[in-house]
């Protein structure tokens, strides 16, 4: 089930490295930001697989990034998962191989994909950095358009502590609270 994040501030965590790579989830974090923007979540013949409201959300962090002078690279694999969380021995040897060339790793994902990617690199100098707090989880109706516009309208969320609960008036969708990157 999808997991509501919103953007965490990371400058501090990133204020002494001089390369950063971004690595993000490819299914919860574009859910949430297009979720937000009320803008679907694919639209395969315009846009392919990326979802444009989440490519902005990680263009704006590397503009931040690329303006203190930092190297920035970006890191996404779909196959054979695209659930970081779920990551295979292969997934996380490939994004060891690439993250071994940056200071940091700054990861788009839920708590449970920045433990992927921990895992993949705990026996390296790469510092390991969450991009997004996790605050519970969505509810979402999905609609298919043709030709496969997929979007998703936020019914409700349920937090840890309130499951099973109604919760009128509950934010729409994971990027909602704060917009910008904060790096
Ligand atoms: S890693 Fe987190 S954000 Fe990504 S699919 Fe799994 S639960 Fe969702």
């Amino acid at each position: 089930m999808p997991v509501k994040v919103t953007p965490r501030d990371v400058s501090a965590d990133l204020a002494d490295v001089k390369s950063v790579l971004v690595a993000s989830c490819p299914v919860c974090p574009p859910m949430c930001a297009a979720m937000q923007k009320d803008a679907p979540f694919i639209e395969l013949f315009k846009h392919g697989i990326k979802t444009p409201a989440f490519e902005e959300h990680i263009d704006s962090i590397r503009d931040t990034l690329t303006k203190r002078r930092v190297r920035t690279g970006t890191f996404t694999i779909h196959t054979p998962t695209p659930m970081m969380c779920l990551w295979t021995q292969g997934q996380r040897k490939r994004f060891l191989k690439r993250a071994r060339e940056y200071d940091a790793a700054l990861i788009m994902a839920c708590d449970s994909g920045t433990e992927s990617a921990m895992d993949a690199l705990e026996e390296t100098e790469c510092k390991v950095v969450q991009g997004l707090d996790m605050e519970g989880v969505i509810n979402a109706t999905t609609s298919i358009r043709f030709p496969l516009v997929i979007s998703m309208k936020p019914r409700r969320e349920r937090a840890d502590q309130g499951s099973g609960q109604n919760r009128p008036g509950g934010d729409q969708g994971g990027m909602a609270d704060r917009d910008a990157a904060q790096v």
